[in-house]
Order: structure tokens, then C-alpha cells, then sequence
């Protein structure tokens, strides 16, 4: 119930306006949210490679109105991607195709994407594509599909929840995707996506399996010690090496845990997001612990 408020909650505009204007949200932001500039966001990422951990940069924002604010953002990610090709060329970006257009016109958006790819295959930097609600999903991974050819290292969030994941999958025959696994974060109905946690969970340790068995460096983005031990056993069961697959994290959540999985030989990812748009991304933050909730009403009730 909590969860399901929280994620309706993401989507309001007016709720947006207000909490955004909340300075006492501060360090509840801090803590998911690298900074509002690309300076801020290359420190973190460099504090994080002096572990020994490889990061993807998410510059905030999503559902753009306009068209010319999916061309900004996607002159931002050129921005990101140079950068980062001088100041820690094992990075990747992750990229939500809402922002870069999908919702209004997905030719335009599929000419940012392809421009981002282009600019990063000259840079050495992989763009990874965000799944995003299934309202844009499936145009999403048709765009990925259609761009795939010409950029094969490109990598695709797939979401373990929803039901045509195996097929979305299975369709792929002729170049195989690079995936990030994830559960999935959006609020869908339960006749396009599995509800239950623990379902969820289950189908995440069949398509991981899968993964490894069928696809090329795979990659588990979970926090969950119940999937990142599944991970682990089935590579070990199918003698894949540790560097062979990646585990990817949240910034901020975890964070013994992620320097716990690269200190024993496994290649850990930090997806590090940053902007001043943190706040639908924050709010499906606390609809992942509502345990942060309290600590969120309190900054904003007490203002
Ligand atoms: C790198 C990465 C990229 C992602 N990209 C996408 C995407 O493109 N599309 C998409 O739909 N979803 C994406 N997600 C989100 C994902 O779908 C899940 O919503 C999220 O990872 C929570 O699921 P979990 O597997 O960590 O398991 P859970 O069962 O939710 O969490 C396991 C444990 O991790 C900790 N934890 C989890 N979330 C939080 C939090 N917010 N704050 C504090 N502790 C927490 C808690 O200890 C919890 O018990 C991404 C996740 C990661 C890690």
C-alpha cells in the first residue's frame, strides 16, 4: 500500500514542486543523489574507481514536455561522456529514453540515442538504456533492438517483473543483448507484471540463470542478498568466471556491501545519478524502503 503511494506519488507534478522546494530534503537526497553538477557527479565517480569500483553516470531528469529539452539532455550526456573518457574511462552512462524524447516523438528520440552511442564508441564509453514504466517500454527496447547493429556493447535494463520479459528475450536471435537485470521499479498492473515479492524473486533467479547460460557479460543490478547469492552459485555451478558478469548497485544503498562483492574479485558497478530533477527518482527510492519514509515525512513535515 505504502509502495504503491509512494510510486503514484513519483508521477505528481504539484507534489514535485513542493518537496523539490524542501532544503530539508537535503540530506535525504545527499545520500542517493551524487550533486547537481557533472563536476560533482566525476568526484564521486572517482572516489568510487579508488575502490576498485567501475560506475554508470544517470544525469536526473525524465518525461520531457518538449522536444528541445531532450536535445539539451542529450547535449548534457555528450558533456558526461567526454569527461568521463578523460577522467575514468571505465565508466558507462545510463540513459531513460523518456528523456531523450520517446513519449513525444521516437524518431527524434531514436536520432539522441543513436547520437550518444555514436559519441561514446568514439570515446570508449557504453551507454546503458534504463527500462523504464511499460507505458515506454516496449518502444524502448525497439529502439535498443533497432540501434543494437551498429553498437553490440550497448546494454539494456530488462526487467525481471514484467511477464514478456522471456520472450522480449528470447526474441533477440541474431545479436544478443547485453542486459541489466533488475526487478523492476514502476508501479504496473498485475496483468503486465508479477506483483508479489516473492514471485518477482523467483523469476529473478530464472533469468539470471538464463543470462549467464545465454548471454553475453551479463549484469545483476540488485541489492538483494538472496539474488546476489543465486548470482554467485550459478556461476560458480556453470564455471563462469568472477570477471565474466557484473553486479551493479544503487548509489548510496548498500554501500559495505558493494565494496564487500569488489574486494572479493567480483566487478561491481555504481550507478551514480545527479541533477537537480531527483524527485521521482528519489521517490522510487523510498518505495523500495519504506523504512526511508519517515526520515523523508519528517524533513518535510517539519518545514
Ligand atoms: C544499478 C541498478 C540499475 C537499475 N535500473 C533500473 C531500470 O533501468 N529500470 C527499473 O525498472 N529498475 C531499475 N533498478 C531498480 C530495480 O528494479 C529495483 O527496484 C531495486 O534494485 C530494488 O530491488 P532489489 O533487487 O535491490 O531488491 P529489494 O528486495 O528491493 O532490496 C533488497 C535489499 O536492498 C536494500 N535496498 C533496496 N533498495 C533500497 C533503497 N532504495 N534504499 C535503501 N536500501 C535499499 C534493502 O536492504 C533491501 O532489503 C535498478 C537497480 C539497480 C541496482
Amino acid at each position: 500500500m505504502i509502495k504503491k503511494t509512494l510510486l503514484l506519488a513519483a508521477d505528481s507534478k504539484r507534489l514535485e514542486r513542493t518537496i523539490s522546494r524542501n532544503r530539508l530534503t537535503k540530506p535525504l537526497v545527499a545520500r542517493y543523489v551524487a550533486g547537481t553538477t557533472l563536476d560533482e557527479a566525476v568526484a564521486a565517480t572517482r572516489e568510487l574507481n579508488a575502490k576498485g569500483i567501475d560506475v554508470s553516470l544517470d544525469l536526473l531528469g525524465e518525461t520531457v514536455s518538449d522536444l528541445s529539452e531532450s536535445a539539451a539532455a542529450t547535449a548534457a550526456y555528450v558533456d558526461t561522456i567526454h569527461a568521463l573518457a578523460t577522467q575514468s574511462p571505465g565508466s558507462t552512462v545510463s540513459v531513460k529514453l523518456s528523456q531523450l524524447g520517446i513519449g513525444l516523438d521516437p524518431i527524434v528520440c531514436e536520432g539522441h540515442l543513436k547520437q550518444l552511442l555514436d559519441v561514446g564508441a568514439e570515446a570508449g564509453i557504453t551507454v546503458e538504456v534504463d527500462m523504464e514504466h511499460s507505458s515506454v517500454g516496449p518502444q524502448t527496447l525497439e529502439a535498443y533492438r533497432s540501434l543494437l547493429p551498429g553498437h553490440p556493447n550497448t546494454r539494456v535494463a530488462i526487467q525481471a517483473a514484467m511477464r514478456r520479459t522471456p520472450d522480449d528475450l528470447a526474441s533477440f536471435t541474431d545479436i544478443k543483448p547485453r542486459i541489466r537485470l533488475v526487478k523492476g521499479a514502476f508501479l504496473e498492473t498485475i496483468d503486465k507484471a508479477i506483483v508479489d515479492p516473492a514471485e518477482v524473486t523467483a523469476e529473478y533467479h530464472y533469468l539470471s540463470e538464463w543470462a549467464l547460460k545465454n548471454l553475453p557479460d551479463p549484469a545483476f543490478g540488485t541489492h538483494d542478498d538472496t539474488c546476489i547469492d543465486i548470482v554467485k552459485a550459478a556461476a560458480e555451478r556453470l564455471g563462469i568466471d568472477k570477471r565474466d558478469f557484473e553486479f551493479q548497485m544503487l548509489y548510496g544503498v548498500r554501500r559495505e556491501l558493494q565494496e564487500q562483492l569488489a574486494a572479493d574479485g567480483y566487478r561491481v558497478r555504481i550507478y551514480v545519478p545527479f541533477g537537480s530533477q531527483w524527485y521521482p527518482y528519489l521517490m522510487r527510492r523510498m518505495a523500495e524502503r519504506p523504512a526511508n519514509l519517515m526520515l523523508f515525512l519528517r524533513s518535510v513535515i517539519s518545514d
